[in-house]
């Protein structure tokens, strides 16, 4: 990744706070519509949910209780071949999107049934626009012969795919500079004036950045940032561990919920949900979990090398949507965060940009007020 450091005061037209997927998303988008952008990070010690996630762009099933987040997810899975067609075009990049389909396979009948359900009921919250096939386990098989005796079935949707997230972020970043973006990433934003009638100033450490508009794009450290702001983003960490294996052949077609196997060969396996506070680090219990869940449904893998093992932090809300908000008492200030940051990339591309510049949209964000959580 590329990183430029400026020290010097200046004046853009938005500050990001937050250079993890979604600021660099959001970044890309308004250098693309010819603003002037810095985006200040962390920098390399913060947690980043963005380089440890398992990069499905995936619809189903998600916003299950939330029909606006259902149409938001299935949105920007239409609107990632453009995405990944223009992070090539711009750095040469092959992000490695691939949307042919995915499973989720399950093991017990319950969970299936579950599922269809859901799924059936999603469907008819989208008016029909909502494909989807249940297969029972000799149904899902024939789709993905490597799948094993041991399954109940599994659920598939044409609308889900995957990506390598480790050059997404890269080629996030490289079209960053090439597109004249200032990225300040060597220490946190502690503060950010609003200036009455003049946009923002962020101060770090004596240098002071004007802005018209600030977008809080922090991840976990949203929390404490949008306060200042008139903001409110109660988002709490939640840790996933992810195993990924030496490289194989590929045997494996579609992306599941839990195993995909990536462009290199390797088999990326997922991921446990903990609420372990701040810590990042791996457990033998949740690794042997993870793993035997895995070769339950890929037999072949109980033969196959671990070579790594992480923990990294999802940003949940309360509800697990996310927000998206301007400040009611500092407009041009606004937080956006939300846990599937590869999934919903093309929509903070495109129509969340277009909603911080002030344009219409297609898509309704009145669902994804902060306002629905308690002060
Ligand atoms: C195990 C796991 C699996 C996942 N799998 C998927 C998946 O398959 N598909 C999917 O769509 N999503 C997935 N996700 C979620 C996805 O990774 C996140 O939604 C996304 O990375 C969030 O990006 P972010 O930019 O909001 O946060 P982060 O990546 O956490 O980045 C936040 C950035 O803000 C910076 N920052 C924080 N505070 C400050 C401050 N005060 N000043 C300056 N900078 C600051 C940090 O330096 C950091 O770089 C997964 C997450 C995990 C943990």
């Amino acid at each position: 990744m590329s990183v430029r450091n400026h020290d010097t005061p200046g004046e853009v037209d938005v500050a990001i706070i937050g250079g993890g997927l979604v600021g660099m998303s959001l970044a890309y988008g308004l250098l693309r519509r010819g603003k002037t952008v810095t985006v200040f990070d962390e920098g390399d010690q913060a947690l980043r949910a963005s380089r440890g996630n398992f990069g499905l762009v995936w619809v189903q099933g998600k916003g299950d209780t939330c029909p606006d987040y259902a149409r938001l997810s299935r949105l920007s899975a239409r609107l990632w071949p453009a995405l990944a067609a223009s992070l090539q075009q711009d750095t040469g990049i092959d992000i490695e999107l691939r949307q042919q389909g995915g499973l989720y396979v399950c093991l017990e009948q319950d969970t299936l049934q579950q599922r269809a359900e859901m799924l059936t009921r999603m469907q008819q919250d989208a008016d029909g626009d909502y494909p989807f096939e249940v297969l029972n386990a000799g149904q899902a098989r024939e789709k993905e012969p490597a799948l094993g005796p041991d399954i109940a079935g599994a659920t598939w949707s044409p609308m889900d795919g995957h990506l390598n997230p480790l050059l997404l972020f890269r080629a996030l970043h490289q079209a960053f500079e090439l597109h004249g973006g200032n990225l300040i990433n060597d220490q946190p934003v502690t503060r950010i004036l609003p200036q009455p009638g003049a946009g923002f100033e962020v101060q770090l450490n004596g240098t002071r950045l004007r802005a018209a508009k600030v977008v809080l794009a922090a991840g976990l450290g949203n929390k404490a940032l949008a306060p200042q702001l008139g903001l409110h983003a109660p988002v709490e960490p939640n840790r996933g561990q992810v195993l990924i294996t030496e490289r194989l052949k590929p045997f494996i077609s579609y992306p599941t919920g839990h195993v995909r196997q990536t462009g290199e060969g390797t088999v990326q396996l997922g991921d446990s949900k903990e609420d372990v506070g701040l810590d990042t680090g791996t457990t033998a219990e949740e690794i042997g979990k993870i793993a035997a869940r895995a070769i339950r449904m890929y037999p072949i893998l109980e033969k196959v090398r671990l070579i790594r093992a992480w923990g990294a932090l999802r940003v949940m809300t309360p509800d697990g949507y996310p927000i998206y908000q301007q400040s009611a008492q500092y407009p041009g200030a606004y937080v956006v965060t939300c846990h599937s940051g590869v999934t919903l990339g093309a929509v903070h591309t495109g129509p969340l940009v277009d909603w911080l510049l002030g344009k219409d949209t297609e898509i309704s964000l009145e669902a994804f007020s902060a306002n629905r959580f308690p002060l």
